[in-house]
């Protein structure tokens, strides 16, 4: 039973966060490779495993199994033989709440990061109504099974409090409170954050073995543009308020070209360049303004106007190739500034369609921005996070910060990290 944690309960607590890090980090490990890895003694390291099986967040798996992260067989040992242990992924959950603009989406994930139910999602009518359908959804989807709760939203959060400060999902209400979602949670750990950092949690999930590097991960839709700095296997969000790394508010040149106001109060912000507004102003020729950049990305792209590596600096009469190569110029001022391992690309909407195409040519352009010394050290690369046929998959995002919560590399907003009760077989 659990219970008999109660001596030395934090330690314990600690245990299980550093072991489901490694377990995660190497997909599967005997005890003696997690003892070895983690630094604790083999006899802690097997008893809180043993609990960690009986809860439900790690299975064992096959004796002789591959090790993943070497790749060698596990070794075989005198006496009991060498049972690996993987993460669980069907027997606990993680609920992801995304707080966006207009609505609510949440869904249920494995500790793997996997989807265990197809998305919900609320509209919501007003504003004011925002935490109250944000709460029911908490109190509705949360089971026996669930160990935390993510909780993303665009903009800048004060965590302490618990208020969304500055946020496009509540842009009348600044300083709107969260508590009723933390009431309805009960003593479960949520961690709140922004949403590009939790997009770069769930990267983190799906390239574990990238934890000590520095990587600069940018998402791109049309006029939204952000990005999560990821330094040594940890966002970089502390400061005096928390929120995503700014990118797109990023200010660019644009010699006597108009860029439309941006809603932060700036007027040359890369976010607004990198627009269907912008597109339109720049000469597209669809009638709406919807979906005016891709089309114009996508022309420019066919056409091989964007070939022959866009400069930052260039003043090109293409409007695509304008917008990209002030992008490129805000991206490789981030890369000078960081100088990452990795510049991951990631394409949010329509815009996703294009990444394929899009992604050498940004890459170039950034690359020709870049001071010489790192244009052969830094890695461009595309990451594509949805599955066949969506273009967004917000709530899983946020589902995958509830799971960093519970490796360590989140501090819970309310709540603590701890195993709960026995999940028993069916
Ligand atoms: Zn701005």
């Amino acid at each position: 039973m659990l219970q008999q944690t109660s001596k030395g309960l934090k330690a314990t607590d600690q245990h299980v966060i550093t072991l489901l890090h490694a377990v995660l980090q190497r997909g599967q490990a005997s005890r003696a490779i997690l003892a070895r890895h983690t630094r604790l003694r083999p006899n802690t390291v097997g008893g809180v495993v043993d609990m960690m099986v009986r809860a439900g967040w790690l299975t064992e798996s096959a004796p002789g199994s591959v090790d993943a992260a070497n790749s060698q067989p596990a070794r075989p040992t005198r006496g009991r033989p060498a049972v690996s242990v993987e993460v669980d992924g069907a027997s606990r959950e993680v609920l992801g709440l995304a707080l966006l603009p207009h609505r609510l989406r949440a869904t249920r994930v494995s500790l793997l990061g996997k989807p265990l139910s197809d998305p919900v999602e609320v509209e919501v009518d007003a504003e004011e109504r925002l935490v109250e359908l944000a709460a029911g959804l908490v109190s509705e989807l949360v089971s026996p099974r669930t160990v935390a709760i993510g909780v993303s939203s665009p903009g800048l959060v004060d965590e302490a409090r618990m208020q969304l400060l500055f946020s496009s999902t509540a842009p009348q209400l600044p300083g709107l409170s969260l508590a009723a979602i933390l009431e309805a949670a009960g003593d479960l750990p949520v961690a709140l954050e922004n949403d590009l950092h939790a997009l770069g949690d769930r990267w983190r999930l799906s390239v574990p073995q990238t934890d000590g590097q520095t990587v600069v991960l940018v998402s791109l839709a049309d006029g939204a543009v952000g990005s999560s700095i990821m330094i040594g296997g940890q966002a970089a969000d502390a400061g005096c308020v928390r929120g995503g790394n700014e990118l797109g508010h990023l200010q660019v040149h644009c010699a006597d070209r108009q860029v439309p106001r941006c809603y932060c109060g700036q007027s040359r912000c890369v976010e607004r360049v990198f627009s269907s507004e912008m597109a339109q102003q720049l000469g597209g020729t669809d009638d709406s303004v919807d979906g005016v950049l891709v089309g114009c990305l996508r022309r420019s792209l066919e056409s091989g106007l964007m070939s022959g590596e866009p400069r930052c600096s260039e003043d090109a009469t293409d409007p695509a190739r304008w917008m990209v190569g002030r992008l490129a110029e805000a991206v490789a001022n981030v890369v000078n500034l960081v100088r990452p391992h990795r510049v991951v690309w990631v394409g949010d909407g329509p815009v996703n369609a294009l990444m394929p195409q899009l992604n050498p040519v940004l890459s170039q352009a950034v690359v020709g921005g870049l001071i010489p010394v790192l244009r052969d050290r830094v890695v461009f690369e595309q990451w594509c996070p949805h599955a066949a046929g969506q273009t967004s998959c917000t709530a899983l995002t946020a589902g995958a910060l509830g799971i960093a919560m519970l490796t360590g590399q989140r501090v819970p907003a309310a709540g603590k990290v701890s195993l709960r009760g026995e999940v028993h077989a069916g």
